[in-house]
């Protein structure tokens, strides 16, 4: 056995947060992992999941070697199949009869490679990412009010409010050091804390108010909100729009909500009391059929009273993934351009292809995934490349997703475990290095950049995904462009693109990286962008400029819809959820014992009227269906949630609990600004299994 060697700083790589480790290898094969006292997302503190990194490592379940057919295959017969079968399906059918698939779990310099391979020289934008299921309509919702996808806080802002409203958050399991942030917090100097969710969650334990709202209700409530800001006389900004969503607030009914008007009361005191007030928003907001629409109406009220950018104000968006902020930097979706450029606009397209030196750039927005993978199914994508992500478990109506990828002509897989429900459905499949093996960076939700570095030699024959991609894109005949020689130029070279868009208005900038070299990258510290000293102390928007043509924000008159009806034949609203110790489809959290301790199996969280008019006693088996599938779950019989709307994690798959795929049975609804899908709700029967 060798001895052990120094720890190695680098970054969890499951949820937003970010937070920073030390990684120590035992010099065989294994680490260990203890929070890094000096990043600033953590202070040392790890939650569960990340103190657990260290059983998740090893080569139990790793893809070590390319597979063509089922059959072991050399890099180079992959490579040079893959190149040549998207080639040739561009060459018979168009750029746009191809398309990638990817995740907010790649690192920044991956996600980079891809969208300039898709997006530059391919030609195509039908490039989307599992990010499309998380934050897109914040994303929306941002560029509508503030002209540019910006978050305008930091973490530190929760430590420094008087009040903070967490929205569609479950921060105690999705969220946890940024919740023990808070809760320190609120011990400290006994910040407020709201929560707004149709579920009694874990969160609501340091919860001064818990507004069990209707599902879908959201917009209600911050509306309600806005008209009693403005009749109280605390509207002190006069951004455009307001008039006209200050009358839709005013139109809005209180009743929608279902809270008793005590609680309605109190919520609008805590908010109005506040001067330094945050409103934490998550996946309860965004996987909405109105997610934008909801986001909105959260900003609304920020910008009508000018608590937004400065010490402890501001609405807050927690992504639920590693990276999904490093992915909306370098315009990781189907309807972004790197660097927060705008794809429909062609002065900003026309300076990314010269950058590029690019031969085709495409010219209009991609399919966003919903609309993706409808594509695959109807035979317009002939050709498609999935990396990082498990969509056969994770879209909307999955059962769906997965006969149109076993009906598509071609359909690639990177990914560093073999055997996973979309892993099967490939033709190709190419082993990629996993957290702790490969080199990057990594955005989180308070925009700060924090190095991932590689602790572990890569697993078998992988590869990094940003290598992968430019070995595909130099045998279709654009080496030159993607002759990166490690991820320090492909950051480098992100960098010095950034300068270019920041020189057209974009907020993001971090040109002052762009002649890193690799010793430094080696080096880099973690840091928030912006890097100007004008910016507020790192936030954006208390100054009052904002990136709409005029610099003024914008409100948007928000007229709230309901969430599609229950029927007789399918009554219950099934929401949707994560727990607090496995992550997306678990195929490393599955990996550590002690996280299955927690919870071991799908369950369905069904209130006691319920149970018992359906005959379930807990711990049996429930039946949950509607028409777009089926999935088998352990009945928990709790009053954490409403009669008429059980909740159930969305972790398990085929291959880890037979029928525990919950997104089978959520509908492809989706926002129609965002394209984001109504993960949060399925009308759904339930009956004993
Ligand atoms: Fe990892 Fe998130 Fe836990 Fe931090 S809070 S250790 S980033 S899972």
């Amino acid at each position: 056995m060798q001895s052990p060697r120094p720890a190695v700083r680098t970054t969890c790589p499951y949820c937003g947060v970010g937070c920073g480790i030390l990684a120590t290898p035992d010099g065989a094969g294994g680490l260990t992992v203890t929070g890094d006292p000096e990043h600033p997302a953590n202070f040392g503190r790890l939650c569960v999941k990340g103190s657990a990194l260290g059983e998740t490592v090893g080569l139990k379940g790793r893809l070590l070697a390319p597979r063509i057919g089922g059959h072991e295959a050399t890099w180079d017969h992959a490579l040079d199949l893959v190149a040549r079968r998207f080639c040739d399906t561009i060459a018979a059918h168009g750029p746009d009869s191809v398309a990638m698939y990817v995740s907010g779990q790649l690192l920044t310099e991956d996600y980079y490679a891809a969208n300039k391979l898709m997006k530059g020289f391919i030609g195509s934008a039908n490039i989307d990412t599992n990010s499309r299921l998380c934050m897109a309509s914040s994303v929306a919702g941002h560029k509508r009010a503030f002209g540019s996808d910006t978050v305008p806080g930091l973490y530190e802002d929760l430590e420094q409010a008087d009040c903070v409203v967490l929205v569609g958050s479950n921060l105690a399991w999705c969220h946890p050091v940024l919740y023990q942030r808070l809760a320190a917090a609120r011990d400290a100097r006994g910040t407020r804390v709201v929560v707004v969710d149709p579920r009694r969650t874990a969160t609501c334990d340091i919860a001064d108010l818990h507004l069990p709202l209707a599902p879908g209700s959201d917009a209600v409530l911050f509306n309600l909100l806005l008209a009693e800001i403005e009749r109280r006389g605390l509207v002190s900004e006069k951004p455009e729009g307001l008039d006209e969503a200050l009358a839709a607030a005013r139109a809005t009914l209180p009743g929608a909500t279902g809270l008793p008007h005590s609680a309605l009361r109190q919520f609008v005191d805590l908010w109005c009391d506040s001067d330094r007030i945050v409103t934490v928003y998550s996946q309860g907001v965004n996987q909405s059929d109105s997610g934008t629409d909801k986001v909105n109406a959260i900003l609304n009220c920020h910008l009508a009273t000018g608590r937004i950018g400065r010490p402890g104000m501001g609405p807050f968006s927690v992504t639920g993934q590693p990276n999904a902020m490093g992915g909306r930097e370098v315009g990781g979706m189907a309807t972004m351009l790197a660097c927060h450029l705008d794809i429909e606009n062609p002065v900003h397209r026309g300076a990314v292809q010269d950058f590029w030196q690019a031969p085709r750039m495409a010219a209009k927005p991609g399919l966003k995934a919903v609309d993706m993978f409808r594509a695959v199914e109807d035979g317009r994508i002939k050709a498609l490349w999935i990396i990082c992500t498990n969509p056969a478990v994770s879209m909307p109506e999955a059962d769906r997703v997965a006969r149109a990828l076993a009906g598509c002509d071609f359909v690639v897989v990177s990914d560093m475990i073999a055997r996973t429900d979309t892993t099967r459905l490939a033709h190709v499949l190419l082993p990629a290095t996993g957290w702790g093996e490969k080199d990057g960076t990594v955005t989180n939700s308070e925009r700060r950049i924090s190095r991932q570095r590689r602790v572990l030699a890569p697993a078998g024959q992988a590869r990094d995904d940003w290598r992968i991609i430019a070995g595909v894109a130099a045998r279709m005949g654009w080496g030159d462009a993607f002759a990166w020689d490690g991820p320090a130029q492909v950051f480098a070279e992100h960098a010095a693109l950034s300068g270019v868009a920041g020189a057209l208005g974009s907020d993001f900038d971090i040109s002052g990286r762009a002649g890193i070299t690799a010793t430094d990258y080696d080096l880099l510290e973690p840091f928030l962008w912006p890097q100007s000293a004008a910016r507020q102390g790192g936030r954006f928007f208390g100054d009052g400029r904002f990136h709409t043509p005029s610099g003024r924000a914008r409100m948007v008159a928000v007229a709230p819809r309901p969430p599609q009806p229950t029927s007789d034949g399918h009554p219950f609203r099934l929401n949707t959820g994560r727990v607090r110790d496995q992550w997306h489809t678990m195929t490393r959290t599955g990996l550590a014992p002690r996280l299955s301790r927690h919870l071991a199996e799908p369950f369905l969280e069904l209130h006691p009227a319920d149970a018992a008019r359906l005959g379930l006693a807990p711990a049996a088996l429930a039946e949950v269906s509607n028409p777009h599938g089926r999935a088998i779950l352990r009945v928990l019989v709790t009053d954490r949630v409403a009669p008429g709307h059980p909740f159930a994690p969305i972790h398990w798959t085929d291959e880890t609990a037979s029928c525990g795929r919950v997104d089978v049975l959520v509908p492809g609804a989706v926002d129609p600004h965002s394209g984001q899908p109504a993960l949060k709700s399925a009308t759904v029967a339930i009956r004993p299994f």
